[in-house]
């Protein structure tokens, strides 16, 4: 959402081996800086670093108030002023209803990523439990079984594996 204002950003492809190639500890911001910087310089699930991501929200809240438009903050995003310190933007969450600060969010979710988190391990545990009577159904027969393995998720497979090896101990 952020590339469209700003100049800088790597596409997805270029971003992504950018991601493969990261020194330990260390994360890449694909807004300004466009150099490798420590984790703790970042929020949680962001590819812009803190000052990045700030300098961002604040633009976006400018061009929402029609004080900015979206070119001249690309063409000269030193209009707005960077800062350190969390702006404080809130949205509140459809799910838990907390009012948080955007950094709890992904982009374009009314939920916050815990809520979201909760959620999909949920979903997976759920998932989990039917496939499990399944497989214990089918385990004697390979093919029933590798067909019954080849549809789930990958996410499912993990739980199953995790699940495999404790039943080993
Ligand atoms: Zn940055
Ligand atoms: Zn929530």
């Amino acid at each position: 959402m952020f590339r469209n204002y700003v100049k800088t950003s790597l596409d997805l492809n270029e971003f992504n081996k950018k991601i493969k190639d990261a020194p330990e500890g260390q994360r890449y911001c694909n807004a300004f800086c466009q150099k490798y910087m420590n984790n703790d310089e970042f929020y949680d699930g962001k590819a812009n670093c803190k000052e990045c991501y700030n300098q961002l929200i604040k633009a976006r809240k400018m061009i929402d108030n029609n004080q900015l438009t979206a070119e001249q903050f690309k063409e000269d995003p030193t209009l707005v002023p960077r800062e350190k310190t969390v702006i404080p933007v809130y949205r509140t969450c459809i799910t838990c209803e907390e009012e948080l600060t955007l950094d709890k969010f992904e982009a374009t979710r009314k939920e916050c990523i815990q809520c979201r988190k909760n959620k999909k391990k949920i979903n997976y545990e759920d998932q989990f439990k039917k496939y499990k009577e399944g497989i214990e159904e089918v385990k004697t027969d390979i093919t029933a079984l590798s067909n019954l393995l080849k549809a789930m998720s990958v996410d499912l497979l993990k739980l199953v594996v995790r699940a495999k090896c404790y039943h080993l101990k």
